[in-house]
């Protein structure tokens, strides 16, 4: 049994356990205890072979041997034996229960349990395969909601995270520090836009964009102005599903409109301009330049996802409005807040999409990639004007913020791990060819008569449809049927694949969009 759990540990899925038994066993034989332990799992027994000064000659030709083999062989082709057929049958009863237990009883993201959608049971992932319990291996496009940078079962994560469950997986941070938490918040310091210094460690992205705000209004509390206490962002925002989240998010085509009595009333601005192409151009600016030179007296802070606002659309927009908008804000006395949830960790092309603007934040929230995809984790990370600004004069006051998990030594470990392994390899070579070949395969489905836009930028590549798909779950499905892993949403069609993808991966992923294209929407006439 200890070396089925060591073998279990490394991934192994069993389907066959082979023994070589001692003569005379029978009853309590090795494979019949084996058996009664794996009752899903065909063992065969073979005789045990001769010590190693006797020929194998004699042992290869007994009779139990020969059978063994050929079994064992029968079980790899697939052809189950015939005595296992009812191992099958209750094989596929734990799969019905397990879907039943599923649709009945657990909550997805953004489902009905009166209607909930349907949902593919997955076995395992490794590298850029998500591999499903019917054995199809789909393609994954979207890094599961852009976390897995580095792909699934990576071996340096595997290992940091083994080796922190070797010293302890959690501590409470309340009074007691660790290595895993140093290192990462000097790695983070290390590679962050200039000025922020100050790591705050917290449960996922939302919870570090609560911790942000928080911050943000505490400061001016501290400060002795208390009346600027809103938040001013941008309409097609998305920060998250927290309260505080969800007072900063699109307020009329997000996901929140339903709380917006119970929500903080904070102020908006029209978006950024849609903008690729960063040499001409109207950034949109002007309305975000009105509001604040109108309402910064009331205003703590600017939230905005620099360059890429993701759920809210996939909007890719100029870097020069975080230029005016930095510049704004230092005029106006407001402080600037980065979310770079989504954007962090080189997706954009740069380690952070602020890199492109070439300013800072005055806080910035990271999140998904963090731990390239292992476990959640956030932090929000302050310039030292904001930290200590939030302690008051004579530095007394706390920042009242303190989740159970901070600083969690297990996610610690494996973000350090995921962060080393991003900087030591090349992943920046990786993200320019795969924004190449988006381009290149993507860009052609311009032509099609329902497609409004393709936009790339990294290794971000969207279409966005004219009109919602009227049956989102057929969409699905078809991608599913053409080997890819996909979740639209809303107009969309996008991908975000992990950094390793292969070209081949990648034009799966392209071509599979290509072929629902042509499937569910019509080409234009011309
Ligand atoms: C995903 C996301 C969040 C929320 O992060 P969670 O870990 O899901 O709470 C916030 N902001 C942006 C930009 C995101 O993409």
């Amino acid at each position: 049994m200890c070396s089925r759990e060591s073998q279990l540990s490394r991934g192994f899925l069993f389907c066959l356990q082979a023994m070589c038994n001692w003569p005379g066993e029978g009853q309590h034989s090795n494979a019949v205890a084996v058996q009664r332990a794996l009752p899903e799992v065909p063992v065969v027994s073979i005789p045990q072979v001769p010590p190693l000064s006797e020929p194998l000659t004699n042992w290869v030709a007994l009779k139990d041997v020969a059978d063994g083999m050929s079994q064992v062989l029968r079980v790899m082709k697939g052809e189950i034996p015939g005595d296992e057929e009812h191992l099958q049958g209750a094989k596929q009863e734990v799969q019905v229960e397990h879907l039943q237990i599923d649709q009945n009883h657990l909550w997805h993201p953004y489902t009905s349990m009166v209607k909930p959608g349907r949902v593919w049971s997955v076995r395992s992932a490794e590298g850029c395969l998500i591999q499903l319990e019917d054995g199809r291996r789909l393609v994954d496009g979207m890094a599961s909601w852009w976390c897995a940078i580095h792909g699934y079962n990576v071996p340096e994560l595997n290992a940091a995270a083994a080796n922190q469950l070797g010293q302890m997986s959690h501590v409470m941070f309340g009074g007691l520090t660790h290595r895993p938490a140093t290192l990462l918040a000097k790695q983070l310091l290390d590679c962050a836009p200039e000025g922020l210094t100050q790591v705050f460690l917290c449960d996922s992205g939302s919870v570090s964009v609560e911790v942000a705000l928080k911050m943000s209004l505490q400061y001016w509390a501290m400060k002795g102005k208390p009346s600027k206490c809103r938040i001013a962002t941008v309409q097609r925002g998305y920060h998250g599903d927290t309260f505080g989240a969800m007072s900063v998010c699109d307020p009329v085509r997000g996901m929140h409109t339903l709380f917006k009595g119970a929500l903080a009333q904070q102020l908006f601005a029209e978006p950024p301009e849609l903008s690729t192409d960063w040499s001409t151009g109207d950034d949109g600016f002007s309305s975000m330049e009105s509001l604040l030179k109108e309402r910064h007296q009331e205003v703590a802070a600017v939230i905005i996802e620099p360059v890429v606002q993701g759920a809210g659309g996939m909007r890719i927009y100029n870097p020069s409005y975080l230029q005016k908008l930095r510049k704004l804000c230092d005029e106006l006395d407001v402080l600037l807040i980065f979310d770079e949830i989504a954007t962090g960790f080189g997706r954009t092309g740069k380690l952070f999409a602020a890199e492109h603007a070439q300013v800072s934040p005055d806080i910035m929230c990271i999140g998904k990639a963090l731990t390239g995809g292992y476990c959640t984790l956030g932090a929000a990370i302050a310039s030292e004007k904001v930290s200590h600004g939030v302690s008051g004069p004579d530095g007394r006051q706390p920042l009242m913020h303190g989740p159970t998990f901070m600083g969690n030594p297990l996610a610690c470990s494996i973000a350090a791990a995921s962060i080393q392994l991003l900087l030591d390899g090349p992943w920046h070579s990786r993200v320019k060819s795969i924004e190449e070949q988006l381009v290149r395969e993507l860009r052609p489905l311009a032509a099609y008569a329902e497609v409004e836009d393709v936009r790339v930028l990294g290794a971000i590549g969207v279409v966005e449809l004219k009109t919602a798909p009227a049956e989102p779950q057929k969409l699905q499905a078809a991608l599913v049927d053409q080997g890819v892993w996909l979740r639209p949403f809303g107009r969309t069609i996008y991908t975000m694949p992990p950094f390793v993808i292969s070209s081949e991966e990648l034009s799966r992923i392209s071509g599979a969009i290509a072929s629902v294209l042509d499937a569910h929407i019509p080409r234009s006439a011309e």
